[in-house]
């Protein structure tokens, strides 16, 4: 059986991580499947609340435990950005591997307290669930923004990260180290690269002492990402850049086919192009593999 508890202990003794990737749709969903299949490494599909919505809670459960159980692979699913309980309760029903619960926009103490009472609740649902918080700020929308935001006065502490993974029982961490949602424009042309607080993430890591996530991965330096890896961090968010590789990949199959109306003789350009993106970067994610 598979259990994404187990991939977080070995990310953690084998400094790899464990690539999240966000779908809306089949196209994604393949692409991901694909990717991993073909470089036999575990895998995370994420989908946030809107994303969610778009396919249905119980619909993407059923999906992705489908695959697990049809190939015996190790494909996990994961509520990205949950911020109410009633949502978080909904995911964990109907099956989610795991739920980033996002109470991050909230002053610290009450994070902590709603953040706590989520543990709860969703652990009396499925003991084996696991529940991700977060501190301090990454942005929102993993979509492209014209201007960055200036996130370097939320970064997250040590200090504030043992205190909040104590408190409130959670079982990874989604801290804030230079990561931001989405992507500038200069980032998708490949003219900018984000770039990570490597040395913050080794600390949080000796300090938290659990499983960490990288949010906002989409357009990190490559180099960043292995340092940042081999500090702790056990799972990385990559979801702009799919969207960009599925648009891209939509469009060209629309403009080389003009006449195509079937969706499987368009869609499979889409797939690849987003598989692309999704194969390096889980080569990247574990060890150069
Ligand atoms: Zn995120």
């Amino acid at each position: 059986m598979h259990v994404l508890r187990n991939v977080l202990e070995h990310t953690q003794k084998n400094s790899v991580a464990i690539g999240h990737f966000n779908i809306a749709d089949l196209v994604l969903l393949k692409a991901v499947f694909a990717a991993a299949q073909e470089l036999k490494v575990p895998v995370l599909v994420g989908a946030s609340e809107g994303e969610r919505e778009f396919i249905g809670v119980r619909q993407i459960a059923a999906l992705v435990r489908s695959l697990r159980e049809e190939f015996d692979f190790p494909i996990f699913l994961n509520a990205d950005h949950t911020h109410s309980l009633t949502k978080a309760v909904e995911a964990a029903r109907a099956g989610f591997d795991a739920i980033v619960f996002d109470a991050s926009a909230l002053p610290f103490e009450q994070n902590v307290r709603k953040t706590k009472e989520a543990v709860e609740a969703l652990k009396a649902i499925n003991p084996a669930i696991l529940v991700e918080g977060e501190i301090g700020e990454i942005g929102t929308g993993s979509e492209i923004h014209e201007k960055a935001p200036d996130l370097s006065k939320s970064l997250t502490t040590p200090e504030e990260a043992k205190q909040y993974v104590e408190s409130t029982g959670i079982d990874i961490l989604a801290p804030a180290v230079g990561n931001m949602h989405g992507m500038l424009r200069s980032m998708v042309q490949g003219e900018t690269r984000k770039r990570l607080d490597i040395a913050r993430i080794a600390q949080i890591k000796s300090a938290a002492r659990v499983p960490l996530t990288l949010h906002g991965g989409s357009g990190t330096d490559d180099e960043d990402f292995r340092k940042a890896i081999a500090a702790g961090i056990d799972i990385v968010h990559i979801n702009t850049e799919l969207r960009v590789a599925w648009r891209r990949g939509l469009e060209d199959g629309l403009v080389k086919q003009p006449d195509e109306v079937v969706p499987y003789k368009v869609l499979p350009l889409a797939v690849e192009s987003v598989k692309q993106v999704v194969r390096s970067r889980l080569r990247l994610f574990n060890g150069d593999r």
